[in-house]
């Protein structure tokens, strides 16, 4: 199973925000789209970074409420892992595992192309478990 039969699912679309906008228009844009990380574009659609609810969250534990104002750009990740529609899902868990980090947008032909989740890996790893325990019990009605 790939990267692109997952996005051919779930669709394309990927929620962005400037690097000048504030760690308050993320948090708003997070909870309104109730999603747990926003891709930072550039004004040409380039991929500057990506912050988390994680990043909010301790921002404002380690500054107060006032970090609220920063710019996103003082909190994103800049260094962003990625992958390609035919990425594995194997493969995305083993970023996810070894970065610790629940997000990973999708790149084609270096635009963003999709963000798979972890929830759409857990998604995705529980349908083919199932069709798996249907198979195998199948099978063995049958034998
Ligand atoms: P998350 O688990 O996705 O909420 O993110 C945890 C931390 O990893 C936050 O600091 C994010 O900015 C960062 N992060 C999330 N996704 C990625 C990614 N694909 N590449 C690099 N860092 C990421």
């Amino acid at each position: 199973m790939s990267v692109e039969q997952i996005l051919g699912g779930k669709g394309r679309d990927v929620v962005t925000i400037g690097p000048d906008r504030t760690l308050a228009d993320a948090a708003q844009c997070l909870a309104e789209r109730r999603i747990g990380a926003v891709v930072v574009v550039d004004g040409s659609g380039g991929v500057q970074g990506i912050i988390s609810e994680r990043d909010v969250v301790r921002a404002v534990a380690e500054a107060g409420a006032s970090a609220l104002q920063a710019p996103v750009s003082s909190r994103m990740t800049s260094k962003v892992v990625t992958c390609l529609p035919t990425s594995s899902i194997d493969e995305i868990m083993g970023l996810m595992t070894t970065g610790k980090f629940r997000h990973v947008p999708v790149l084609d032909g270096g635009r963003l192309a999709g963000i798979i989740s972890i929830g759409d890996v857990v998604k995705q790893r529980l349908a083919e478990v199932e069709s798996e325990h249907r198979a195998l019990r199948d099978y063995i009605a049958t034998a």
